[in-house]
């Protein structure tokens, strides 16, 4: 088959949903294209502004941080050490390589050495799921990190197929909250920083092949955290059905968007104030972070599972680092 692009070179991937297939230079081209779409459409940054990038050793963070170098924009990535035994080691390390060779900056914080908080530990002395566990503190360390350095705003590696078994998990339970918060931008406000998915246009096959095209090492293992997730059941069931009607994931995802998505906006008015602890922005007294950082503390209590919350996490999507937080989805975040 011919790259439908250039029409002059064989094609080396075939985009069934947008009828398409690329050689390797022509599909480089789309891959850019579409990330700089997202990012132009929605207004995610502007060209000066520094970018924090999540990154988690896996295809999508890093194609995430390697096309945005590649683009132009300053990205400085953001890894956290989540404290896996036999992950957590090695996607840091792929982190850690892809910034030398890159040149780049690599900011790493980690939660068992510096928080007490190992993922796998955490889940075993808490009524929580570690995909729970690492959802909150991920989402609180990404806020917290990002405006120790000066960071305005927060890049996620969330694609096209994360977002739509995302709203797929979400519509099947009628979770209004969440969808109201699932965007493509969560703007800044009240204390929380921007956070933005330049991956929500390309799907999870594109990502593997960028990362070959582009030489990029990454960790090929899903987290073993990720085993029995919902968001994979999910995943496999529109799987099928892009397979018999490609397009099917897009024009979900971007339906919703376009068309359902403001619905669900949540416009009522919540009172934050600085966490007693950290002072990060929170609903009570102290923000769930600390919280569960002084559950973990008292180990001989049974605990329950951090109390309702008043909104849905400015986040209701899956982390990156595998695509497969377990749905339904992480605790509540104030
Ligand atoms: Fe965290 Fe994802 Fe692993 Fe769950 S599957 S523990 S959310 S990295
Ligand atoms: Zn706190």
């Amino acid at each position: 088959m011919r790259c439908t692009k250039c029409r002059g070179q064989e094609a080396c991937l075939e985009v069934r949903r947008h009828n398409a297939a690329f050689c390797e230079a022509c599909f480089l081209e789309f891959f850019r294209d579409q990330v700089a779409r997202a990012i132009e459409r929605h207004k995610m940054f502007r060209r000066d502004e520094p970018v924090l990038v999540a990154v988690s050793g896996g295809k999508d963070s890093l194609a995430l941080w390697d096309v945005l170098l590649d683009l132009g924009y300053d990205a400085t990535g953001f890894y956290i050490g989540l404290g896996i035994p036999g992950y957590s080691e090695p996607s840091r390390e792929k982190c850690e390589a892809f910034a030398a060779q890159r040149g780049a900056r690599l900011i790493v914080t980690d939660l068992e050495s510096e928080y007490g908080l190992g993922i796998a530990a955490t889940a075993q002395r808490t009524m929580r799921t570690p995909c729970s566990a690492c959802g909150l503190s991920k989402r609180y360390l990404f806020n917290k990190v990002a405006q120790e350095h000066g960071f305005r705003v927060v890049a996620t590696g969330h694609n096209l197929d994360d977002e739509a078994a995302t709203l797929f998990g979400n519509v099947l339970r009628w979770q209004t909250g969440y969808l109201g918060r699932q965007a493509p931008v969560l703007a800044e406000e009240d204390g929380f920083i921007r956070k933005v998915k330049p991956l929500y246009r390309l799907a999870e096959r594109e990502m593997a092949a960028y990362c070959v095209l582009r030489g990029i090492d990454y960790i090929v293992d899903e987290c073993p955290m990720s085993k029995g997730a919902k968001s994979l059941l999910f995943k496999d069931v529109l799987n099928q059905l892009e397979a018999v009607s490609p397009g099917t994931k897009q024009s979900f995802l971007f339906g919703f968007l376009e068309k359902a998505q403001p619905l669900f906006e949540e416009h009522e008015e919540v009172e934050l104030r600085p966490c007693g602890q950290c002072g990060q922005p929170t609903t009570a007294e102290l923000c769930a972070f600390c919280r569960l950082r002084a559950e973990v503390a008292q180990p001989k209590r049974r605990r329950g599972r951090g109390g309702k919350a008043a909104r849905a996490p400015r986040d209701g999507t899956p982390e990156p680092a595998t695509a497969a937080s377990a749905l339904p989805l992480v605790s509540p975040e104030s």
